[in-house]
């Protein structure tokens, strides 16, 4: 193991036995488990201040806000953004995207317009924008993809007219592991002068993610999928949009002054930052993110890529199996279906060895639809994984396809 990895015990999680076996856990793409440093500094906001942030003067409230004001500025830097008021905390990646949709029906964007995602988006990237059609008239465009599960470059190109305003999509899928080619996406939607979206919800923990050498308009990740706590995300966006972008929601907090007849906005970033704001989850956030910093991204790469072809190598040799989705470049994520076992069945039969994989349609119905298949079995890596772990799931699922002979 590379010797930059944290060591298994930073996560208390992995001390614990499932049905008498040390818990294995291959649903990172779904949450991440999390280190000390994030437990301890959440726990620490609640035992010593616990105050709401943005308007008390006494010590604890100043301490909490200097906290969370902190927390962005941590944020800032892992995203590379140019300032602090481009970095919006949201609730997910789910609440970044419904809060740029919400706030793009509210006169950005005119019937007749176009928004282009792609096959491969997890559903939430796909519900919001559906919201937008049937309720503004906006039209929603779908890009497609090859058998293997790549972005169809040409079609995608195709699709971009010139009322295309807002192309939305997955760094990293989180249901077939494909790395999709973002840069050059982004560069494309640029030149019809159409906004980018980046769904860095599986990215974020596996490669870096600079929003200006990227130069994307809009980008969203998740708190728990990078160590972090739940209930935490961010939402990037480039400072000249959110300026003309209108608030999403609305209460305390995003306000200068009201009266009944007219309210005027906060500045940046707090006019998209309604009512106390989830104070905790940004401290948890700040530490997962200096966490993260401790390992180098082309360590977990080069890690999650040899787990990656050491499951495809053993899995291969499985008579029955099929992988679902076998793109150009593949990271963190092996789909995989086996010949008359249900991907539930399979999962409750793992579970009983310890094992966690997630069985079903991973939030992509759609792109389930694509391969015709109604669910999957995934596995998906992260730095705390290991090669025994490989060699445990096989180990598995003979036992399984035996149960099912
Ligand atoms: N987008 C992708 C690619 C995801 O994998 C997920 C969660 O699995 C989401 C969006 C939604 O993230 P959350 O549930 O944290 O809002």
């Amino acid at each position: 193991m590379n010797t930059t990895l944290p060591a298994k015990h930073v996560f208390p999680a992995l001390q614990q036995k499932i049905k008498g076996h040390n818990l294995i856990w291959l649903d990172s793409a779904s949450t991440t488990l999390k280190p000390q440093p994030v437990i301890d500094a959440v726990y620490q906001y609640y035992a010593q201040c616990s105050a709401n942030v943005h308007r008390s003067v006494h010590t604890p409230g100043e301490e909490a806000t200097a906290a969370y004001e902190g927390s962005r500025e941590t944020a800032r830097q892992f995203l590379h953004a140019k300032s602090t008021t481009e970095i919006i905390f949201t609730a997910g990646t789910t609440d970044g995207i419904n809060l740029l949709a919400t706030s793009l029906s509210r006169g950005m964007l005119q019937a007749g317009d176009a928004i282009l995602i792609t096959q491969l988006e997890h559903h939430a990237n796909i519900v919001p924008w559906q919201m937008l059609r049937d309720h503004h008239g906006i039209e929603l465009r779908v890009a497609p993809i090859s058998d293997k599960g790549d972005i169809d470059l040409e079609a995608f190109q195709a699709m971009l007219t010139p009322n295309v305003k807002l192309v939305a999509f997955s760094a990293l899928s989180n249901a077939i592991g494909t790395v999709l080619p973002i840069k050059e996406m982004i560069q494309m939607a640029h030149r019809i002068g159409a906004w980018t979206l980046i769904d860095a919800a599986q990215a974020v923990a596996t490669m870096p993610m600079d929003v200006q050498e990227l130069d994307c308009d809009f980008l969203v990740c998740s708190g728990h999928k990078m160590f972090g706590p739940t209930g935490i995300g961010i939402l990037y966006g480039r400072e000249t949009l959110l300026e003309k972008l209108p608030p999403a929601r609305t209460g305390g907090d995003m306000i200068k002054s009201v009266t009944f007849e007219k309210t005027t906005f906060n500045d940046l970033p707090a006019k998209f930052e309604a009512g106390t704001p989830n104070i905790a989850g940004a401290i948890g956030l700040a530490a997962a993110i200096n966490f993260l910093a401790t390992v180098p991204f082309h360590d977990i790469q080069k890690h999650e890529s040899a787990l990656v072809a050491s499951a495809q190598e053993k899995l291969a040799e499985i008579p029955g199996l099929r992988f679902i989705g076998t793109p150009r470049q593949q990271m963190a994520i092996v789909s995989f279906l086996i010949d008359n076992v249900h991907p539930h069945d399979a999962g409750s039969l793992f579970d009983d060895d310890g094992i966690a994989i997630r069985a079903g349609h991973h939030c992509a119905q759609p792109l389930m639809q694509h391969f015709q298949v109604p669910a999957t079995i995934r596995l998906s890596f992260s730095l705390y994984n290991e090669e025994n772990d490989i060699i445990k799931v096989v180990d598995s699922m003979k036992r399984i396809i035996e149960v099912f002979a």
